[in-house]
Protein backbone atom coordinates (compact mmCIF):
# COMPACT_ATOMS: atom_id res chain seq x y z
CA UNK A 1 0.00 0.00 0.00
CA UNK A 2 1.21 3.51 -0.72
CA UNK A 3 -0.25 6.87 0.26
CA UNK A 4 -0.31 9.43 -2.39
CA UNK A 5 -0.63 13.09 -1.42
CA UNK A 6 -2.26 16.00 -3.70
CA UNK A 7 -1.67 19.66 -3.01
CA UNK A 8 -4.33 22.29 -3.86
CA UNK A 9 -3.51 22.91 -7.46
CA UNK A 10 -3.42 19.18 -8.24
CA UNK A 11 -7.18 19.18 -7.86
CA UNK A 12 -7.26 22.93 -8.64
CA UNK A 13 -9.82 22.95 -11.06
CA UNK A 14 -12.40 20.26 -12.80
CA UNK A 15 -9.28 19.83 -15.81
CA UNK A 16 -6.87 18.43 -12.87
CA UNK A 17 -9.38 16.46 -11.41
CA UNK A 18 -9.67 14.60 -14.54
CA UNK A 19 -6.23 14.47 -15.36
CA UNK A 20 -5.71 12.91 -11.73
CA UNK A 21 -7.29 9.83 -12.30
CA UNK A 22 -4.65 8.66 -14.82
CA UNK A 23 -1.70 8.75 -11.98
CA UNK A 24 -3.94 7.38 -9.35
CA UNK A 25 -6.02 4.69 -11.26
CA UNK A 26 -4.15 1.57 -11.85
CA UNK A 27 -3.99 -1.99 -9.57
CA UNK A 28 -1.66 -0.84 -6.68
CA UNK A 29 -3.35 -0.13 -3.52
CA UNK A 30 -3.33 2.83 -2.21
CA UNK A 31 -4.78 6.04 -0.15
CA UNK A 32 -5.29 8.88 -2.13
CA UNK A 33 -4.93 12.56 0.70
CA UNK A 34 -6.42 15.30 -1.06
CA UNK A 35 -5.93 19.16 -0.32
CA UNK A 36 -8.50 21.64 -0.72
CA UNK A 37 -8.56 22.69 -4.19
CA UNK A 38 -6.40 25.66 -4.80
CA UNK A 39 -7.57 29.32 -3.06
CA UNK A 40 -10.55 27.71 -1.19
CA UNK A 41 -8.68 27.91 2.08
CA UNK A 42 -7.76 31.39 1.65
CA UNK A 43 -11.04 31.92 1.06
CA UNK A 44 -12.32 30.17 3.46
CA UNK A 45 -10.07 32.18 6.13
CA UNK A 46 -11.51 35.67 4.86
CA UNK A 47 -14.85 34.18 5.55
CA UNK A 48 -14.22 33.43 9.04
CA UNK A 49 -12.19 36.97 9.36
CA UNK A 50 -15.47 38.65 8.04
CA UNK A 51 -17.69 36.80 10.60
CA UNK A 52 -15.29 37.49 13.93
CA UNK A 53 -16.16 40.98 12.73
CA UNK A 54 -19.53 40.71 12.45
CA UNK A 55 -19.64 41.54 8.95
CA UNK A 56 -22.50 39.19 7.96
CA UNK A 57 -22.95 41.15 4.93
CA UNK A 58 -19.79 40.60 3.35
CA UNK A 59 -19.32 37.40 4.72
CA UNK A 60 -22.43 36.15 2.88
CA UNK A 61 -20.90 37.74 -0.46
CA UNK A 62 -18.10 35.68 0.30
CA UNK A 63 -19.38 32.67 0.33
CA UNK A 64 -21.62 33.55 -2.55
CA UNK A 65 -18.93 33.65 -4.34
CA UNK A 66 -17.10 30.78 -3.49
CA UNK A 67 -20.44 28.50 -3.74
CA UNK A 68 -20.79 29.95 -7.41
CA UNK A 69 -16.94 29.34 -8.19
CA UNK A 70 -17.70 25.86 -7.01
CA UNK A 71 -20.77 25.62 -9.43
CA UNK A 72 -18.50 26.22 -12.31
CA UNK A 73 -16.61 23.02 -11.23
CA UNK A 74 -19.26 20.50 -11.34
CA UNK A 75 -20.93 22.12 -14.43
CA UNK A 76 -17.39 21.66 -15.64
CA UNK A 77 -16.52 17.94 -14.34
CA UNK A 78 -19.59 15.33 -14.47
CA UNK A 79 -20.78 14.46 -18.06
CA UNK A 80 -24.28 12.93 -16.43
CA UNK A 81 -27.42 14.90 -15.33
CA UNK A 82 -27.31 12.38 -11.93
CA UNK A 83 -24.06 13.04 -10.95
CA UNK A 84 -24.33 17.03 -11.31
CA UNK A 85 -27.49 17.40 -9.33
CA UNK A 86 -25.87 14.59 -6.39
CA UNK A 87 -22.72 17.11 -6.56
CA UNK A 88 -25.03 20.05 -6.76
CA UNK A 89 -26.84 18.91 -3.43
CA UNK A 90 -23.49 18.18 -2.20
CA UNK A 91 -22.75 21.77 -2.58
CA UNK A 92 -25.60 22.88 -1.12
CA UNK A 93 -25.15 21.18 2.18
CA UNK A 94 -21.53 22.64 2.92
CA UNK A 95 -22.69 25.90 1.76
CA UNK A 96 -25.51 26.13 3.71
CA UNK A 97 -23.76 24.92 6.47
CA UNK A 98 -21.15 27.58 6.13
CA UNK A 99 -24.04 30.27 5.94
CA UNK A 100 -25.87 28.94 9.09
CA UNK A 101 -22.60 30.10 10.99
CA UNK A 102 -23.65 33.93 10.18
CA UNK A 103 -26.97 34.03 12.41
CA UNK A 104 -24.73 33.35 15.73
CA UNK A 105 -21.92 34.30 17.78
CA UNK A 106 -18.55 33.10 16.21
CA UNK A 107 -16.24 31.61 18.02
CA UNK A 108 -12.94 29.87 17.37
CA UNK A 109 -14.63 26.14 16.68
CA UNK A 110 -17.12 27.45 13.59
CA UNK A 111 -13.65 28.77 12.47
CA UNK A 112 -12.23 25.17 12.30
CA UNK A 113 -15.69 23.60 11.16
CA UNK A 114 -15.30 26.02 8.52
CA UNK A 115 -11.48 25.98 7.54
CA UNK A 116 -12.77 21.81 6.77
CA UNK A 117 -14.92 22.59 4.22
CA UNK A 118 -12.17 22.97 1.45
CA UNK A 119 -11.15 18.75 2.30
CA UNK A 120 -14.67 17.82 2.89
CA UNK A 121 -15.43 19.15 -0.60
CA UNK A 122 -12.78 18.62 -2.86
CA UNK A 123 -12.45 14.50 -1.50
CA UNK A 124 -16.19 14.17 -2.05
CA UNK A 125 -16.37 15.92 -5.45
CA UNK A 126 -13.34 14.11 -6.78
CA UNK A 127 -15.27 10.56 -5.35
CA UNK A 128 -17.90 11.21 -7.32
CA UNK A 129 -16.20 11.92 -10.50
CA UNK A 130 -14.67 8.28 -9.62
CA UNK A 131 -17.86 6.91 -9.22
CA UNK A 132 -19.06 8.53 -12.51
CA UNK A 133 -15.87 7.24 -14.39
CA UNK A 134 -17.08 3.54 -13.04
CA UNK A 135 -13.85 3.67 -10.57
CA UNK A 136 -14.08 1.10 -7.37
CA UNK A 137 -12.78 3.51 -4.48
CA UNK A 138 -13.76 4.29 -1.09
CA UNK A 139 -14.25 7.86 0.49
CA UNK A 140 -12.67 7.40 4.23
CA UNK A 141 -13.75 10.17 6.52
CA UNK A 142 -10.48 11.66 8.18
CA UNK A 143 -12.47 13.38 10.97
CA UNK A 144 -13.55 9.34 11.66
CA UNK A 145 -9.30 8.34 12.48
CA UNK A 146 -7.35 11.52 12.47
CA UNK A 147 -6.58 12.87 15.91
CA UNK A 148 -4.57 15.68 17.90
CA UNK A 149 -4.31 15.26 21.69
CA UNK A 150 -4.62 18.25 24.30
CA UNK A 151 -1.21 19.22 23.12
CA UNK A 152 -1.97 19.56 19.51
CA UNK A 153 0.19 16.61 18.98
CA UNK A 154 -1.11 14.07 16.73
CA UNK A 155 -2.68 10.82 18.53
CA UNK A 156 -0.50 7.92 16.71
CA UNK A 157 -1.79 5.22 18.38
CA UNK A 158 -5.61 6.49 17.85
CA UNK A 159 -4.74 6.86 14.17
CA UNK A 160 -3.37 3.46 13.46
CA UNK A 161 -5.97 2.02 15.61
CA UNK A 162 -8.99 3.85 13.89
CA UNK A 163 -7.26 3.86 10.39
CA UNK A 164 -6.78 0.33 9.88
CA UNK A 165 -10.27 -0.26 11.19
CA UNK A 166 -11.81 1.83 8.66
CA UNK A 167 -9.32 0.16 5.76
CA UNK A 168 -10.27 -3.99 7.22
CA UNK A 169 -14.07 -2.69 6.47
CA UNK A 170 -13.26 -2.85 2.73
CA UNK A 171 -11.14 -5.77 2.53
CA UNK A 172 -11.73 -5.70 -1.77
CA UNK A 173 -10.88 -1.84 -2.40
CA UNK A 174 -7.29 -1.02 -3.77
CA UNK A 175 -8.24 2.57 -4.01
CA UNK A 176 -9.23 5.11 -0.80
CA UNK A 177 -9.84 8.87 -1.16
CA UNK A 178 -9.45 10.71 2.31
CA UNK A 179 -8.97 14.61 3.36
CA UNK A 180 -5.86 16.00 4.21
CA UNK A 181 -5.60 18.76 6.96
CA UNK A 182 -8.28 17.94 8.87
CA UNK A 183 -8.93 16.15 12.59
CA UNK A 184 -10.39 16.01 15.60
CA UNK A 185 -8.83 17.71 18.60
CA UNK A 186 -8.94 16.10 22.62
CA UNK A 187 -12.71 16.95 23.34
CA UNK A 188 -13.70 15.41 19.59
CA UNK A 189 -14.18 18.90 17.63
CA UNK A 190 -12.98 19.55 14.39
CA UNK A 191 -9.95 20.48 14.60
CA UNK A 192 -6.95 21.02 11.70
CA UNK A 193 -2.97 20.22 11.57
CA UNK A 194 -2.58 24.39 10.17
CA UNK A 195 -1.98 25.42 7.05
CA UNK A 196 -0.31 23.30 5.06
CA UNK A 197 -0.73 20.17 7.09
CA UNK A 198 -1.78 18.00 4.38
CA UNK A 199 1.37 16.88 3.62
CA UNK A 200 1.55 15.98 7.83
CA UNK A 201 -1.76 13.99 7.08
CA UNK A 202 0.15 12.32 4.40
CA UNK A 203 2.70 11.37 6.24
CA UNK A 204 0.84 10.73 9.62
CA UNK A 205 -1.73 8.31 7.65
CA UNK A 206 1.57 6.31 6.20
CA UNK A 207 3.25 5.74 9.56
CA UNK A 208 -0.11 4.35 10.36
CA UNK A 209 -1.18 2.15 8.08
CA UNK A 210 3.09 1.10 7.38
CA UNK A 211 2.74 1.98 3.63
CA UNK A 212 5.85 1.32 1.55
CA UNK A 213 6.04 4.52 0.26
CA UNK A 214 4.40 8.15 0.76
CA UNK A 215 4.27 10.38 -2.25
CA UNK A 216 3.84 14.41 -1.82
CA UNK A 217 2.38 15.55 -5.45
CA UNK A 218 2.73 19.46 -5.95
CA UNK A 219 3.04 21.43 -9.45
CA UNK A 220 7.20 21.49 -8.94
CA UNK A 221 9.57 18.69 -9.11
CA UNK A 222 10.96 18.01 -6.25
CA UNK A 223 12.85 19.69 -3.61
CA UNK A 224 15.59 22.05 -5.62
CA UNK A 225 18.89 23.31 -4.29
CA UNK A 226 17.95 26.71 -4.18
CA UNK A 227 14.80 28.94 -4.05
CA UNK A 228 13.29 28.95 -7.80
CA UNK A 229 11.79 32.42 -7.15
CA UNK A 230 14.48 33.90 -6.29
CA UNK A 231 17.49 32.23 -7.99
CA UNK A 232 17.92 30.73 -12.23
CA UNK A 233 19.23 27.61 -12.70
CA UNK A 234 17.92 25.63 -9.89
CA UNK A 235 17.48 22.13 -10.01
CA UNK A 236 15.65 19.20 -8.24
CA UNK A 237 17.74 17.23 -6.05
CA UNK A 238 17.39 13.30 -6.64
CA UNK A 239 18.36 11.81 -3.37
CA UNK A 240 17.94 13.47 0.48
CA UNK A 241 18.31 11.98 3.85
CA UNK A 242 15.11 12.64 6.75
CA UNK A 243 17.37 14.68 8.45
CA UNK A 244 18.46 16.84 4.93
CA UNK A 245 15.34 17.07 4.39
CA UNK A 246 13.31 18.15 7.72
CA UNK A 247 16.16 21.27 7.90
CA UNK A 248 15.38 22.27 4.44
CA UNK A 249 11.52 22.44 4.81
CA UNK A 250 11.81 23.98 8.34
CA UNK A 251 13.70 26.22 6.97
CA UNK A 252 12.28 27.58 3.84
CA UNK A 253 11.63 25.11 1.02
CA UNK A 254 8.24 25.28 0.54
CA UNK A 255 7.18 22.12 -0.89
CA UNK A 256 7.01 20.28 2.02
CA UNK A 257 6.01 20.67 5.46
CA UNK A 258 8.14 20.45 8.03
CA UNK A 259 6.79 17.99 10.83
CA UNK A 260 6.04 15.98 7.72
CA UNK A 261 9.66 14.20 7.84
CA UNK A 262 9.24 13.10 11.31
CA UNK A 263 6.38 9.87 11.29
CA UNK A 264 8.01 8.69 8.00
CA UNK A 265 11.38 8.71 9.67
CA UNK A 266 10.58 6.75 12.28
CA UNK A 267 9.34 4.09 10.00
CA UNK A 268 11.76 4.34 8.11
CA UNK A 269 9.11 4.90 4.88
CA UNK A 270 10.34 6.56 1.58
CA UNK A 271 8.92 9.91 1.24
CA UNK A 272 8.68 10.94 -2.52
CA UNK A 273 8.36 13.90 -4.19
CA UNK A 274 6.90 14.62 -7.41
CA UNK A 275 5.09 16.77 -9.67
CA UNK A 276 1.69 16.56 -11.27
CA UNK A 277 2.11 18.15 -14.43
CA UNK A 278 5.34 16.61 -15.48
CA UNK A 279 4.36 13.24 -14.16
CA UNK A 280 7.13 11.16 -15.15
CA UNK A 281 9.96 13.55 -13.98
CA UNK A 282 11.95 12.17 -11.04
CA UNK A 283 11.30 14.24 -7.90
CA UNK A 284 13.37 13.73 -4.84
CA UNK A 285 13.58 10.79 -2.68
CA UNK A 286 13.65 11.04 0.92
CA UNK A 287 15.63 8.25 2.89
CA UNK A 288 17.35 7.52 5.77
CA UNK A 289 20.48 7.21 3.93
CA UNK A 290 22.18 10.18 2.81
CA UNK A 291 23.18 10.48 -1.01
CA UNK A 292 27.29 11.80 0.04
CA UNK A 293 28.20 15.30 -1.39
CA UNK A 294 28.71 17.99 0.79
CA UNK A 295 26.12 21.07 -0.28
CA UNK A 296 22.97 20.09 -1.12
CA UNK A 297 20.47 22.41 -1.11
CA UNK A 298 20.02 26.16 0.57
CA UNK A 299 17.14 27.59 1.87
CA UNK A 300 16.05 31.12 3.81
CA UNK A 301 13.70 31.66 6.17
CA UNK A 302 12.21 35.26 6.54
CA UNK A 303 10.72 37.35 9.31
CA UNK A 304 12.90 35.96 11.83
CA UNK A 305 13.76 38.10 15.21
CA UNK A 306 17.17 38.02 16.70
CA UNK A 307 17.73 39.05 20.16
CA UNK A 308 21.01 39.48 22.02
CA UNK A 309 21.03 38.99 25.74
CA UNK A 310 24.39 40.66 27.52
CA UNK A 311 24.70 39.13 30.96
CA UNK A 312 24.32 41.19 33.68
CA UNK A 313 27.21 39.46 35.54
CA UNK A 314 30.56 39.29 34.17
CA UNK A 315 32.27 36.08 33.00
CA UNK A 316 32.16 32.61 34.73
CA UNK A 317 28.76 33.32 35.11
CA UNK A 318 26.43 29.89 35.69
CA UNK A 319 22.71 29.35 35.21
CA UNK A 320 22.65 32.47 32.70
CA UNK A 321 21.61 30.27 30.05
CA UNK A 322 19.08 28.11 31.57
CA UNK A 323 17.28 31.61 32.79
CA UNK A 324 17.48 33.02 29.31
CA UNK A 325 15.50 29.61 27.98
CA UNK A 326 13.24 29.38 31.23
CA UNK A 327 11.64 32.18 29.66
CA UNK A 328 11.13 31.13 25.94
CA UNK A 329 9.93 28.07 27.54
CA UNK A 330 7.29 29.89 29.23
CA UNK A 331 5.90 31.61 26.58
CA UNK A 332 6.04 28.25 24.41
CA UNK A 333 8.57 30.32 21.40
CA UNK A 334 10.73 27.44 19.76
CA UNK A 335 14.53 28.78 19.09
CA UNK A 336 15.89 28.22 15.61
CA UNK A 337 19.84 29.75 15.87
CA UNK A 338 21.61 30.51 18.71
CA UNK A 339 25.25 31.60 19.18
CA UNK A 340 27.53 32.25 22.50
CA UNK A 341 30.21 34.19 23.84
CA UNK A 342 30.99 34.33 27.35
CA UNK A 343 29.48 37.17 27.93
CA UNK A 344 26.80 37.07 25.80
CA UNK A 345 23.97 35.05 23.73
CA UNK A 346 21.69 35.58 20.32
CA UNK A 347 19.35 33.92 19.37
CA UNK A 348 16.60 33.63 16.84
CA UNK A 349 12.91 33.34 16.75
CA UNK A 350 10.14 32.79 14.08
CA UNK A 351 7.10 33.74 16.19
CA UNK A 352 7.18 36.94 17.67
CA UNK A 353 3.83 36.89 19.25
CA UNK A 354 4.94 37.32 23.09
CA UNK A 355 8.28 39.54 21.63
CA UNK A 356 7.33 42.29 24.53
CA UNK A 357 6.24 39.70 27.29
CA UNK A 358 10.04 37.95 26.25
CA UNK A 359 11.94 40.76 25.91
CA UNK A 360 10.60 42.63 29.39
CA UNK A 361 11.62 39.06 31.13
CA UNK A 362 14.70 39.13 29.93
CA UNK A 363 15.51 42.52 30.87
CA UNK A 364 15.96 41.05 34.31
CA UNK A 365 18.59 38.97 33.44
CA UNK A 366 20.46 41.14 30.87
CA UNK A 367 20.85 43.60 28.63
CA UNK A 368 18.31 43.19 25.60
CA UNK A 369 18.91 44.07 22.31
CA UNK A 370 16.39 42.89 19.13
CA UNK A 371 16.77 43.10 15.67
CA UNK A 372 13.87 42.31 13.44
CA UNK A 373 13.32 41.79 9.55
CA UNK A 374 16.29 39.12 9.78
CA UNK A 375 16.52 35.95 7.23
CA UNK A 376 18.28 32.90 8.36
CA UNK A 377 19.96 31.59 5.17
CA UNK A 378 20.35 27.43 5.79
CA UNK A 379 22.70 25.80 3.89
CA UNK A 380 21.87 21.87 3.82
CA UNK A 381 24.25 19.03 2.81
CA UNK A 382 26.31 16.46 4.76
CA UNK A 383 29.15 17.89 6.37
CA UNK A 384 31.03 15.14 8.12
CA UNK A 385 33.39 16.69 10.94
CA UNK A 386 36.36 15.32 9.05
CA UNK A 387 35.45 16.94 5.66
CA UNK A 388 37.67 20.47 5.33
CA UNK A 389 37.15 23.80 3.03
CA UNK A 390 32.70 23.52 3.26
CA UNK A 391 33.20 26.41 5.34
CA UNK A 392 35.25 28.58 3.05
CA UNK A 393 33.43 27.83 -0.11
CA UNK A 394 30.37 29.48 1.74
CA UNK A 395 31.83 31.91 3.66
CA UNK A 396 33.90 33.07 0.47
CA UNK A 397 30.55 33.10 -1.92
CA UNK A 398 29.01 36.27 1.13
CA UNK A 399 32.09 37.80 1.70
CA UNK A 400 30.22 41.10 1.22
CA UNK A 401 27.29 40.55 2.94
CA UNK A 402 26.71 41.31 6.93
CA UNK A 403 26.48 38.48 8.43
CA UNK A 404 24.55 38.67 12.13
CA UNK A 405 25.24 35.28 13.03
CA UNK A 406 26.60 32.14 12.38
CA UNK A 407 25.75 28.74 13.45
CA UNK A 408 27.98 25.19 12.39
CA UNK A 409 28.43 22.56 14.28
CA UNK A 410 25.19 21.88 15.68
CA UNK A 411 24.09 18.89 13.27
CA UNK A 412 26.35 17.95 10.95
CA UNK A 413 23.36 18.72 8.19
CA UNK A 414 22.73 22.18 8.59
CA UNK A 415 25.10 25.56 8.57
CA UNK A 416 23.40 28.64 9.13
CA UNK A 417 24.02 32.72 8.49
CA UNK A 418 21.55 35.39 9.71
CA UNK A 419 21.46 38.18 7.57
CA UNK A 420 19.75 40.99 7.02
CA UNK A 421 16.13 40.37 5.14
CA UNK A 422 17.41 43.31 2.52
CA UNK A 423 20.82 41.11 1.64
CA UNK A 424 18.52 37.77 0.68
CA UNK A 425 18.26 37.75 -2.73
CA UNK A 426 21.93 38.51 -3.05
CA UNK A 427 23.12 36.34 -0.53
CA UNK A 428 20.91 33.60 -2.28
CA UNK A 429 22.46 34.14 -5.53
CA UNK A 430 26.27 34.66 -4.90
CA UNK A 431 25.92 31.64 -2.71
CA UNK A 432 24.68 29.63 -5.64
CA UNK A 433 27.39 31.31 -7.90
CA UNK A 434 29.71 30.09 -5.45
CA UNK A 435 29.01 26.57 -4.61
CA UNK A 436 26.50 25.27 -7.27
CA UNK A 437 27.08 27.06 -10.49
CA UNK A 438 30.90 26.54 -9.91
CA UNK A 439 29.93 22.36 -9.36
CA UNK A 440 28.34 22.72 -12.89
CA UNK A 441 31.14 24.03 -14.81
CA UNK A 442 33.60 21.56 -12.82
CA UNK A 443 31.12 18.84 -13.64
N1 LIG B 1 -5.84 23.29 2.54
C1 LIG B 1 -4.92 23.53 3.63
C2 LIG B 1 -4.13 24.80 3.36
O1 LIG B 1 -4.29 25.42 2.33
C3 LIG B 1 -4.02 22.40 3.90
C4 LIG B 1 -3.08 22.04 2.77
O2 LIG B 1 -3.38 22.31 1.62
O3 LIG B 1 -2.04 21.46 3.04
O4 LIG B 1 -3.37 25.20 4.18
MG1 LIG C 1 1.60 22.37 0.67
Amino acid sequence: MKVLKFGGTSVGSAERMKALVNLIHNDEPKIVVLSAMSGTTNQLVQITEKLYQNLNQEANALIDALHTKYKQVVAELYSTEDKQKQALELLQLHFDYIRAFTQDLFTIHEERAILAQGELLSTALFQLYLEEQGINSVLLPALNFMKIDENEEPDADYIAKNLKAELAKYSGTNLFITQGYICRNAFGEIDNLKRGGSDYSASLIGAAADVSEIQIWTDIDGMHNNDPRIVKNTYPIAELSFDEAAELAYFGAKILHPSSVLPAKQKNIPVRLLNTMQPEAKGTIITAESAGGSIKAIAAKDDITAIKIKSGRMLLAYGFLRSVFEVFERYKTPIDMITTSEVAVSLTIDNAKFLNEIVAELQQVGQVEVDKDQTIICIVGDFLEERSGTGLKIFESLKDIPLRMISYGGSKNNISVLINTTDKVKALTALNDGIFERRNINA
